[in-house]
């Protein structure tokens, strides 16, 4: 059975068509530059959400996904591609009081992308085949997006893949998790910043020369990343509510180009009860400086910090959170018509921690708590802690709060061997990447050799 009701897609930058779903998913960006976002949130009833507790996370996904999907494919269909998708574990880890980990580190590559581009993987998939087309996915990674990106996609068919990383800021483990693929997964090392990489790709995209490849992007400016990653927000507010006991949630979210942090904002448009979304930096903190003073500065070129997954000085998503609060925002950063800035404070606290309060972080939890975090996790504790010292009469045992430890601490352990002494054991997903052979290419930080990269391989 098909699903009625079709949603519509339209670009922040005010300039293209309306598109449904499975368009909006093979494009990645809309031709005028903006990004896709539904024209209307779709809204579940409290009793709805109520009814999650129980529920598996891919049930959960399904009924979270199908408003966005509606009338574009078969219930079955998506019932399948959840379940598949979602095979792991999702921990969530007691802290102290209602205080709570949640750790999406737990899929093949051991970092929360993996909700997001195995889904997204699956479901292009599935559009690609019944329509009979190919896809040139570009993609940019400061690490973490790559690996789970060539790790959902390799070997699909109908897909081909380049992956650009900047050299110095991924570490060995997430280059492997890229290089020793092959089959339909190429990968290019650039001596630049994540913020040139993700330039070219921009620049490939709007070059028609480059129409015929049919080029796409999996980057979390790919609204089929950002579906997928509303539903664990639910699912944490479903493990965790109280029965007879209505609560709000305090979310703290680890944040670079805010996919992440993106649905949470879908997740709190859509009903589920949240206090507020606590969005951490690192030290890139455009974010925090624009939320108080409502002035956009980006950050060129982005700062180098520990939490290097995070290191965005400019994020792509910025546009859609000023979208969806009454703003225009083009892909420069430029503001076309500011954000509701009263309302984005009612939802988001956003704070800037230094790698000295990172580390500082990662060692308390450790001693305190026995809790082990990696440089991104930390980042988003130290932001639950940041807030509450802000708020203190939210400080307090019966205030539920989750914050999202966001990769494996084994894929940062030469940090954690050194902050606390400990070797993280290896998830089973990364064991054995050293001994596979790498192979990649590189390139220099330059439009015309890159181009001239797509139209030869591919
Ligand atoms: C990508 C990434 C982030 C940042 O997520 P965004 O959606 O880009 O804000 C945080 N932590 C880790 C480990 C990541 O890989």
């Amino acid at each position: 059975m098909v699903m009625e009701h079709s949603l519509r897609y339209y670009s922040t930058n005010l300039n293209s068509e309306k598109v449904t779903f499975s368009q909006a998913l093979l494009k990645g960006q809309a031709p005028d530059r903006g990004l896709y976002l539904p024209e209307s949130v779709p809204l579940l009833s409290v009793e709805t959400i109520l009814g999650f507790t129980g529920k598996r996370y891919d049930e959960i996904a399904f009924e979270v996904a199908r408003h966005y999907l509606a009338g574009e494919i078969e219930e079955d269909e998506l019932r399948r591609i959840v379940i598949d998708a979602y095979d792991f574990e999702i921990p969530i880890q007691h802290v102290c009081a209602r205080k709570f980990v949640m750790r999406l580190d737990q899929g093949p590559t051991a970092s929360f992308k993996d909700f997001a581009a195995r889904m997204m993987g699956r479901l292009m998939q599935y559009y690609l085949k019944q329509e009979n087309k190919k896809l040139l996915i570009l993609t940019a990674t400061s690490g973490d997006t790559g690996s789970a990106v060539a790790n959902a996609f390799y070997g699909l068919d109908n897909i081909e893949l380049v992956v650009l990383f900047p050299r110095a800021e991924v570490t060995e483990r997430q280059r492997k998790q890229m290089t020793t693929l092959g089959k339909n997964v190429r990968v290019l090392a650039l001596d630049a910043k994540f913020d040139d990489c993700q330039s070219l790709v921009k620049q490939a995209f709007a070059d028609p020369e480059l129409e015929t490849l049919g080029l796409s992007s999996a980057n979390s400016i790919n609204i089929g990343r950002l579906i997928p990653q509303i539903v664990y927000y639910f699912y944490a507010f479903s493990m965790l509510r109280m029965d007879n006991h209505p609560e709000k949630i305090i979310f703290s979210v680890p944040s670079g180009n805010f996919g992440d942090m993106m649905g949470g904002i879908l997740a709190m448009k859509m009903g589920l009860p949240v206090r507020k979304l606590v969005i951490a930096t690192n030290g890139n903190d455009e974010f925090p400086n624009f939320l108080y003073s409502g002035k956009y500065d980006k950050i060129e070129p982005s700062r180098n910090c520990i939490s290097s997954a995070m290191n965005v000085g400019h994020p792509s998503n910025l546009a859609r959170v000023v979208a969806l609060n009454g703003g225009m925002m083009d892909e420069r950063g430029i503001i076309h018509q500011p954000a509701d800035m009263e309302l984005l404070r009612k939802e988001l606290f956003s704070v800037s921690i230094s790698d000295q309060q990172t580390k500082d972080t990662i060692c308390k939890a450790y001693q305190t708590y026995k809790l082990v975090l990696e440089p991104h996790g930390a980042v988003g504790w130290a932001g639950l802690m940041e807030y509450l010292k802000a708020n203190p009469a939210l400080d307090r045992d019966d205030q539920l709060c989750v914050s999202l430890e966001t990769a494996h601490p084994a894929k940062f352990s030469e940090e954690i061997q050194r902050l606390l002494g400990i070797i993280p054991p290896l998830p089973k997903s990364l064991e054995g990447l050293d001994d596979k052979p790498e192979n990649y290419g590189t390139l220099p930080n330059n439009y015309q050799d890159f181009k001239d990269y797509l139209l030869k391989e591919l």
